[in-house]
């Protein structure tokens, strides 16, 4: 899983994989379906009414909540210009925040170092 905040969409984002069962020549197979979902966030940090609505049973939604909280107490908003360089790297060009869910922290990442939270998310 994948939780990120994209400062230019001022979206949450959450990408993860779903197992499905695939049957190809009559063999059933496993696979990984992506699924994405976005929530808008206001200015404040809080989230969109709409999205509360929508996506308020969704499993994954108390996570995107927690990341969201996280973010605010952190005091990241307004995020406007505020930048923080990647954590593995130390580039700041793309760097942006996600959560580590497994941690519950807020780290910051760049394009190149974002898989590597999703190796550890995932186990
Ligand atoms: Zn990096």
């Amino acid at each position: 899983m994948i939780l990120h905040y994209d400062k230019t969409r001022n979206r949450v984002i959450c990408r993860w994989g779903e197992p499905v069962n695939i049957i190809m020549n009559k063999k059933s197979s496993r696979m990984e379906r992506i699924r994405t979902i976005a929530v808008q966030l206001q200015k404040d940090g809080q989230l969109a009414k709409r999205d509360r609505e929508r996506y308020g049973e969704h499993p994954v939604y108390s996570k995107i909540m927690h990341f969201v909280r996280k973010l605010r107490s952190n005091g990241y908003f307004p995020m406007g210009e505020l930048t923080k360089p990647c954590t593995i790297c130390g580039l700041e060009h793309g760097s942006a925040p996600h959560f580590d869910t497994r941690k519950r922290r807020v780290v910051w990442l760049c394009p190149e170092h974002r898989n590597e939270l999703n190796k550890s998310n995932a186990n």
